[in-house]
């Protein structure tokens, strides 16, 4: 192994391996240190992305990965009211997440990258206020490794990022997620996801059934309170919808793990470090998806760390064009899904089920329809606010948020 990489990336998850392989493409010497044994193991995400967000980042995936396409959605009111969304054609897809990170590790491997497995990262090496490297731990054997760069992609919890004293991620909006595999469902919508919104059965997200293949989906939710394995025993048998789908289903494999909601952090640079991904919190507070803006976030983290390393200096003030950049890419969009999270935790069981009431008698479904870019989901609804059909459920869902949360 080199004594000093160009560049050292934390985490050989989709951020660190995408990173990793735009820096490697460049000509630059990428190491990246996984704690795990194995890439892709063990799995947290239910894999849902955009097929428009996959193509803006020129990943055409193998089939095998995919195991899934959608063309729609389901939002069901508490009381079991719906309001579903259709398009012609399939606008997301269903991956397998062991899959996804295997094959962007592979990707990277042939581009050079050297990967470090089973070596966990136990601290940054900081001298002179910059980070040049990294402590290693593989097995019994310590390591230091330096490097010009290094790039954070250690995911959600960010232990690495609070030992530095950066502020991490906002606590408490971050949710317990529970992911769990079932078969054995009663009927499932091949096209269409299902999202199921209210207070009872996830406090401070929402559940969900995202169909895999015949009689099989991925289910789970995910709460700000309590604990996320029993909301989802109640979600399967209490329901008045799901329970009926999913009375007699078996969990086959089951995963926790938290989902950041609160934002990306303020500040995700410093000397000789880039942070990327879901320890950026670069995530959609609304939805919990952080795959297609995390991976955008890693490729530009990529270009900037090599354009750092054209000029051999990796300050601060050459490292802060990655915010600048990503912030002008997804920085508005966050930031507007940030605010609907917000108003939607004051919302109570009864507001949602009457939004959604309202939202199909005034036919917002055929809007919705026109939203465009499922991603930038602040840029669609700002478009979207043009139209009467979405502007007056828009105004009623934020005014009710507004008195719910003046009566807490
Ligand atoms: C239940 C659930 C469902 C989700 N569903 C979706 C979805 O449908 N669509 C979507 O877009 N997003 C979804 N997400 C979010 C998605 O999983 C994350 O946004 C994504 O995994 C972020 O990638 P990452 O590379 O930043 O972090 P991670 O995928 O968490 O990867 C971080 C990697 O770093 C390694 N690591 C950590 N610390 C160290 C260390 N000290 N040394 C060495 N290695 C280390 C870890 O082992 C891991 O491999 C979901 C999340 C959850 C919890």
């Amino acid at each position: 192994m080199n004594e000093k990489s160009d560049a050292i990336v934390v985490g050989g998850g989709p951020c660190g391996s995408f990173s990793a392989l735009t820096m490697a493409r460049k000509g630059m010497d990428v190491t990246v240190c996984e704690e795990h044994k194995e890439i892709g193991i063990p799995a947290h995400c239910a894999g849902h992305l955009s097929l428009s967000g996959l193509r803006r980042l020129g990943l055409q995936l193998p089939s095998r990965i995919i195991q899934n396409k959608l063309k729609g959605v389901v939002f069901w009111s508490p009381r079991g009211n719906h309001l579903s969304v259709g398009f012609n054609a399939p606008v997301t897809c269903v991956v397998d997440r062991e899959l996804l990170d295997k094959y962007l590790y592979n990707l990277a491997l042939r581009a050079g990258v050297q990967f470090l497995l089973g070596s966990k990262v136990e601290s940054l090496l900081v001298e002179s206020s910059y980070v040049t490297g990294v402590e290693i731990k593989s097995g019994n054997t310590k390591q230091t490794l330096r490097s010009g760069v290094v790039v954070d992609a250690e995911g959600c919890p960010s232990r690495l990022l609070r030992q530095m004293g950066m502020q991490a991620t906002n606590r408490t909006m971050t949710v317990n997620a529970v992911l769990a595999e079932v078969e054995e469902v009663n009927e499932l919508d091949m096209d269409t996801v299902e999202v199921y919104l209210g207070r009872r059965y996830a406090p401070g997200f929402f559940a969900w059934i995202i169909p895999t293949k015949e009689d099989t989906a991925k289910i789970g939710l995910a709460t700000t309170v309590g604990n996320p394995q029993k909301y989802l025993q109640r979600f399967i048998q209490k329901h008045p919808v799901a329970s009926k789908k999913l009375w007699r289903s078996k969990i086959v494999h089951q995963t926790f793990h938290p989902i950041s909601l609160g934002g990306a952090i303020p500040r995700t640079y410093a000397n000789g470090l880039l942070v990327v991904g879901d320890v950026a919190s670069q995530v959609k507070a609304t939805t919990g998806g952080g795959v297609i803006f995390g991976l955008l976030c890693s490729r530009i983290a990529g270009r900037v760390a090599y354009e750092a390393s054209q000029r051999d200096d990796y300050s601060e003030s050459t490292l802060s064009r990655y915010e600048s950049m990503w912030k002008r890419e997804i920085g508005l969009d966050l930031t507007v899904m940030l605010h609907l999270r917000r108003l939607l935790n004051q919302l109570s069981d009864s507001e949602i089920d009457r939004i959604i009431d309202f939202g199909v008698r005034l036919a917002t479904r055929n809007i919705l329809r026109q939203a465009g870019d499922l991603d930038f989901q602040g840029r669609s609804l700002m478009r979207m606010m043009l139209h009467p059909s979405i502007l007056i459920p828009v105004t009623y869902f934020v005014a009710s948020a507004f008195l719910s949360s003046l009566r807490r």
